[in-house]
């Protein structure tokens, strides 16, 4: 094994988001009964209905954002839970480019993402810290198989 690679071992992750789209009004409904179903469950930040594109997306949405400590008990669930919506799941590691076109993983389709519109690195500073908005009332009981 070589002693030194180029993986990036050292990359601290501050934050992820899941970008849930939606194309009509049947999809939007169910990304409602998503959020709610999110909202009921995790201590994440739901952020505001986008019905247009913004910024490098190109399907309406919204994001959620969450902490790294929940990504073991969130990602599962909601690999398990999309009710067939695309969603695009990304890091936050101050390399906003790389993030979303290198780093993410996609539920569903593949979507375009304009790529020119996000800067290579930004500072830890400028990032917008995850604001828990939500008060979840159900567990979550997920477990791996022994
Ligand atoms: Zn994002």
């Amino acid at each position: 094994m070589p002693a030194q690679d180029a993986a990036l071992d050292t990359l601290t992750i501050w934050s992820y988001h899941a970008h849930v789209y939606f194309r009509d009004a049947v999809e939007r409904g169910r990304a409602e009964l998503l959020r709610e179903r999110i909202g009921a469950r995790f201590s994440v930040q739901l952020g505001r209905w986008h019905d247009r594109e913004v910024g490098p997306h190109t399907q309406s949405m919204y994001q959620v954002a969450f902490a790294p400590e929940l990504f073991a008990s969130f990602v599962p669930w909601l690999m398990q839970n999309r009710l067939g919506l695309t969603i695009l799941l990304h890091p936050n590691t101050g390399q906003p480019r790389a993030d979303h076109m290198t780093h993410a993983f996609w539920f569903g389709a593949v979507l375009a993402i304009k790529e020119d519109s996000l800067p290579e690195t930004m500072r830890f500073e400028d990032e917008d810290p995850v604001v828990v908005n939500t008060t979840p009332t159900l567990a979550v009981a997920f477990s791996h198989h022994p």
